[in-house]
């Protein structure tokens, strides 16, 4: 999946096809007096190039840091050509094959969360806007009520409260990651949304959906799914350990995030955002001015906050899964094989005496700490630091990883042999967001016991 320059003949090929269209419009009146020429973007291409080379190797296993990877390079080669052209999925006016295929990629996505036939649902440009939207939709179908996330929830739910101006409450959860059904039961009243997260961004734990639904139910509240980084895992739900319980029930959630920068392979530029309630289209109303006149028919931008998308991130995605369907056999074997290195890590893991695990994983995401003679939080925070530090540096064999604040209680608890003497523990965290981190993972092991 590395070598993107093989994929480079099907690109020019393509490429010289939408040029042959591009020319069909006939000739240009005269030059234009464009700068530069070919030979000066050559001339300046090679300090592009070594710049770029200043990155992490994020298609590399060696890289197991944040979650990040390169797209496919199927996503690619259709980006770079929808790119070309440079359609805008505001509206139909702006892009109409490419609306036309996000419509249908959303189709997809409405059915792996398990929407029925009545659904809305868009691309957005990452998750944080999706859930934006999900959240701005919260407030207004209980504007007086709180938004409640968890203590482990992305943090920018915090903030986009804020930016509503309605009130958000955290709801605090037990050492292994339960939201406390006390705390909700007390504040059930004041309670108009709760945010359940499939797949934390932390540690990638998997929120009990199967508890807090029929909770909600109960009390008359929505449920607003984050599953930005974990949604595509519905694909293999009850496989490889994945307890099975928390996704039979995404399909009945009022609002679902899922990102397909994240773990469908696409350029960064392309999160999801779905509503199992058409009628809230009414909350996006407005007319524009500018837009809308090419046809009748929905047009993308009257159900989206933004206003200027990528029609090339629909292209990619859409072409992406043409090849690689959301199946359990299609992008659910991919995500196995991140679940399944993620096992062998933590197997590794509990047979070292030089490292701990911090807690068996959920999904693909492993964090744990090296193992210390002086058991304090302090000394994990110092030898999380030093270990990531020089595993980073290494001139040969490199390997990055990357580091995660827990509360030292939460620690605690999950390590009763140690003493707390710092409010806040550095662990170490391994994303094996990578299908090639499953071959990998005993050479992982090897550079992390050196
Ligand atoms: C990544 C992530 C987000 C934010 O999404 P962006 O695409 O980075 O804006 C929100 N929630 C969760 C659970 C995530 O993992």
């Amino acid at each position: 999946m590395n070598s993107f320059s093989k994929y480079l003949p099907l690109l020019k090929n393509a490429m010289e096809e939408l040029d042959n269209w591009r020319n069909s419009f006939g000739e240009l009146p005269g030059d234009a007096g464009v700068v530069p020429e070919i030979a000066d973007i050559e001339k300046l291409l090679p300090e592009l190039t070594r710049r770029l080379k200043e990155n992490y190797p994020f298609h590399h296993p060696s890289y197991a840091g944040q979650m990040l990877k390169p797209p496919h390079p199927a996503a690619w080669l259709a980006y770079s050509l929808s790119m070309s052209i440079n359609p805008n999925n505001h509206a139909l006016d702006g892009g109409p094959p490419t609306s036309e295929m996000e419509k249908e990629v959303i189709k997809d996505l409405a059915n792996m969360a398990g929407y029925g036939s009545e659904y809305l649902g868009h691309l957005t440009s990452g998750g944080t806007v999706a859930n934006l939207e999900a959240l701005w939709i919260a407030r207004e179908l209980h504007p007086e009520k709180w938004i409640a996330s968890t203590e482990n929830a992305h943090y920018t739910h915090q903030r986009m409260c804020r930016i509503l101006n309605t009130r958000h409450v955290t709801i605090p959860v037990s050492p292994e990651g339960m939201p406390d059904m006390n705390f909700l039961d007390a504040h059930a009243g004041q309670i108009g949304t709760v945010v359940v997260t499939l797949g934390t961004t932390g540690e990638g734990i998997v929120e009990p959906l199967h508890v807090i639904k029929p909770w909600a139910d109960k009390h008359g509240i929505r449920i607003h799914v984050d599953a930005a980084y974990g949604g595509f895992f519905k694909l293999v739900a009850g496989l490889e350990g994945i307890d099975p319980e928390p996704w039979k029930l995404t399909g009945q959630a009022d609002s679902i995030v899922i990102d397909p920068h994240k773990h469908g392979l696409q350029p960064y530029g392309c999160g999801s955002v779905l509503f199992n309630d058409p009628a809230i289209g009414r909350f996006y109303q407005h007319d524009s001015p500018y837009t809308y006149f090419t046809s009748d028919e929905l047009h993308l931008g009257e159900i989206t906050v933004e206003c200027s998308r990528a029609g090339a991130a629909a292209a990619a995605l859409w072409f992406t899964l043409r090849l690689i369907p959301l199946h359990q056999t299609g992008l659910g074997s991919i995500l196995l094989k991140c679940r399944r290195a993620a096992i062998k890590l933590a197997e590794g893991l509990n047979q070292s005496d030089k490292f701990r695990l911090y807690r068996e994983p959920d999904l693909d995401i492993v964090c744990f700490f090296p193992a210390s003679e002086k058991k304090s939080t302090s000394e994990v925070s110092r030898l999380s630091q030093e270990v990531f530090q020089t595993l980073m540096k290494r001139d040969r064999n490199p390997l990055f990883l990357s580091l995660f604040k827990v509360s030292s209680d939460t620690f605690k608890s999950l390590n009763p042999d140690y003493i707390i003497d710092c409010e806040q523990t550095v662990i170490l965290r391994s994303t094996l967001m990578k299908p090639d981190h499953e071959n990998y993972i005993p050479e992982l092991l090897h550079r992390l016991e050196e």
